[in-house]
């Protein structure tokens, strides 16, 4: 392989993302592996990001490449009209053998990407209610499509040109003023916008104050207009995680109003919290739930919606479509049965939520050690640090923090910061906002593993220190 030209062809004709031309950076990969990248000149990178915090069961699983090498045996493309064995048994292994217990769930549908999948929770919800409001949340993401970009708390992944050397910044303009989505605020309680101490303290009206802010959005649209409220539980890129009231409050609050609750799981689902999904450590069940990334571990492209039995009743009684060409295509829903089953014979979720609490552990011990560790948060083996420049004030490093458009100098965010230093260690880690680290290896990480991002985070913090007041 001649890597200077892969290298080179890249640069030259690929319409990058993320860097402008003269910031491009080579990263070429000449083999992934387990939990690990493997670049060309042989160098063995931890993965602590698990790809996009997706490739739940570590790359190449042997009993998912042999899924896939079958598949091709009899199927090359089938429309989603038609059956397969792929797609009845990945739909049963969702539908009964994941969900069954909780008893809420009535069907699925198969899509190919996270943002399609809210796409299509969307279209579900307001078919359903037939309302037009979808309310989201500060500091989510939900994807890059109209409506879930829409629906994106985190402004410089809305869709949007930045640029490296001064101010300049550009956004879609529909994603911002686009028809019938509106972001509420989020239980972000490390920095309460309401200046509260925490979700103990914060009770206005009966409600958590920023939950009650988002009722009286509700009130504003009228209860009437408004089909969905969608949330991702613990956000990927702005290290919310939602308090345990938080979720129960709004779950009571939508169901008095008959409004759904869409629960994103693209992140937090296939074990990534500890538990399959993540709202099974909430004590509620939504009305739609998506998923993507771990549902195929990312060896191919797949994503799904789950609706309760009540929405697929309904739906039961009409004709009801969209087209989509590669729903349920039969070689990534093969995939799909093999990293389902492979994760059941692993025992790979209860896996997540004991590694996951020596991850927690670990991480905690470099919270006193360490000047820039604001404040570690997560569950199972999903992790955030949020990086401050002051412990006491909670001053950030950058003030746009959440909020950031990327415009200038990215490199020195406190998270690429870490993530340059770390990678010195041979770890993978980042994250999406220039304070705020995102951790979420493959569920077969080990011990071993995480002892070693944690001597490599030891390392990149004692460098970020020497920038705290
Ligand atoms: N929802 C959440 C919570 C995500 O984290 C993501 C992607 O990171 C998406 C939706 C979009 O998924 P995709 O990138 O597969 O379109």
């Amino acid at each position: 392989m001649n890597w200077e030209k892969v290298v080179e062809w890249d640069r030259r004709y690929y319409l990058r993302i993320k860097q402008a031309l003269n910031e491009f950076t080579p990263f070429p990969i000449s083999k992934v592996e387990g939990n690990y990248l493997i670049t060309p000149d042989g160098t063995k990178i931890l993965d602590f990001l698990s790809g996009l915090i997706s490739v739940n069961i570590g790359q190449r699983q042997p009993q998912v490449i042999e899924a896939i090498k079958k598949a091709l045996d009899n199927y090359g493309y089938v429309w989603e009209f038609m059956q397969t064995p792929y797609k009845s048994e990945a739909a049963k292994l969702i539908i009964e053998d994941l969900l069954g217990s909780d008893n809420w769930a009535g069907r699925v549908r198969f899509v190919n990407s996270g943002s399609e999948a809210n796409e299509e929770a969307f279209i579900l919800a307001r078919l359903y209610t037939n309302r037009p409001y979808i309310i989201a949340r500060q500091f989510a993401y939900h994807g890059w499509t109209t409506g879930a970009g829409s629906c994106c708390g985190l402004r410089w992944w809305r869709g949007s040109i930045a640029s490296p050397t001064d101010d300049e910044y550009r956004e879609v303009p529909n994603f911002q003023h686009g028809g019938f989505f509106v972001v509420a605020p989020a239980p972000h309680c490390y920095r309460c916008p309401y200046g509260y101490e925490g979700p103990k303290y914060c009770t206005v009206e009966g409600r958590r104050a920023c939950l009650n802010e988002l009722w009286h959005q509700i009130l504003n649209l009228g209860p009437q207009n408004v089909a969905a409220v969608i949330t991702e539980i613990i956000s990927g890129g702005g290290l919310v995680v939602s308090p345990v009231e938080w979720i129960k409050e709004l779950r009571e609050l939508t169901q008095k109003n008959g409004i759904l609750w869409v629960d994103d799981e693209v992140m937090t689902g296939f074990g990534r919290t500890g538990k399959w999904f993540c709202y099974q450590h909430y004590g509620v069940t939504p009305d739609i739930m998506t998923m993507g990334k771990g549902i195929v571990s990312s060896q191919l492209p797949a994503a799904g919606v789950v609706v309760s039995k009540k929405i697929a009743d309904f739906f039961d009684k009409y004709r009801w479509w969209h087209a989509n060409t590669y729903a349920a295509h039969p070689v990534v829903m093969a995939a799909v049965v093999a990293n389902i089953k492979f994760m059941l014979e692993e025992k790979l979720v209860e896996r997540a939520a004991k590694l996951g609490d020596y991850l927690g552990a670990r991480l905690k011990e470099l919270e006193p050690k360490h000047e820039c560790v604001g404040e570690v948060s997560g569950m199972g083996l999903f992790w955030g640090v949020e990086l401050v420049k002051n412990k006491k004030t909670k001053e950030p490093f950058f003030p746009e923090d959440r909020f950031t458009k990327g415009t200038g100098d990215i490199s020195k965010w406190a998270v690429n910061i870490v993530q340059a230093k770390a990678l010195e260690k041979g770890v993978l880690v980042g994250g999406f906002a220039p304070n705020c680290l995102r951790l979420g290896p493959a569920l077969t990480i080990t011990e071993e593993e995480i002892d070693k991002c944690i001597d490599a985070l030891d390392y990149a913090f004692s460098e970020l220190d020497k920038s705290c007041t």
